[in-house]
């Protein structure tokens, strides 16, 4: 006969489910209210919320926070926020996505996103000395121009991308006059590239955005289809959406 099952095992009357850590104990935090968040920061132990109220991350894998300002270094939150974010600990090289020979990782002062100096294109031969910041921070997505770091993320111009099931989010700077272009519409979406407005585009009749031909994979037959009035293209970002 199998024992009765033992209540107090799924009874969440202890509090400390989860938190059980070494150094961050009982620091006279009252749990009384149920409701409450009882996330604190991983580095000054104050109890902190994920809302726009605070300025603070928490890491998407192992769900450690931290106050922006608490983290060391301190993180500018509103680059790292665009990202799941990982802490020190979780952190993998954001290209292979592992964390083998660790002293090769280097991280972006700007959005904190880990590489490996040897997964970096073009790759570099030794860790820099100096602040770092990663291509997709400081280079122009469309003429790769080295743009200055910013302090704020609205200082720069950027073409977002919401991650899709088999894209990760992105986060692409731009420089003035490509930006201008992309204004004008000379400017494809998927490759993130200026190009003349007689180049071949079509457009997404979801996202309105327009694509080059070429980065959509249409073939002549595919678009002679979509210029018919009743076909609606959709484009590889949005397919990637659903
Ligand atoms: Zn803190
Ligand atoms: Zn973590
Ligand atoms: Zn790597
Ligand atoms: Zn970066
Ligand atoms: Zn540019
Ligand atoms: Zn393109
Ligand atoms: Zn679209």
């Amino acid at each position: 006969m199998p024992p009765p099952q033992v209540a107090a095992q799924v009874k969440n009357s202890g509090g400390q489910i989860g938190l059980a850590k070494p150094g961050s104990g009982s620091s006279g935090k009252t749990s009384a209210s149920g409701k409450k968040s009882d996330l604190a920061c991983h580095t000054c132990q104050k109890q902190l919320t994920l809302d726009a109220t605070e300025e603070s991350v928490q890491c998407c894998r192992c769900k450690k926070a931290y106050h922006s300002m608490c983290h060391e270094p301190p993180l500018h939150s509103d680059f790292v926020k665009y990202f799941p974010w990982e802490c020190p600990e979780c952190k993998n090289c954001n290209v292979c996505g592992l964390n083998n020979d660790e002293e090769k990782i280097i991280i972006c002062d700007m959005c904190d996103r880990a590489k490996h100096i040897h997964c970096l294109n073009p790759p570099l031969q030794q860790v820099p000395t100096t602040s770092w910041f990663c291509t997709d921070c400081v280079n122009c997505a469309s003429c790769m121009k080295v743009l200055p770091p910013l302090k704020t993320r609205s200082e720069g111009f950027w073409v977002d991308r919401p991650a899709g099931k088999t894209q990760r989010a992105a986060s692409h700077r731009l420089c003035k006059p490509c930006l201008k272009q992309k204004e004008q519409g000379n400017f494809c979406e998927v490759c993130c590239k200026a190009s003349p407005s007689d180049d071949d585009y079509i457009q997404c009749d979801y996202c309105q955005k327009w694509i080059h031909t070429r980065c959509g994979n249409l073939d002549e037959e595919q678009l002679k289809l979509y210029a018919q009035e009743d076909q609606k293209y959709m484009c590889p970002i949005c397919k990637d959406q659903i």
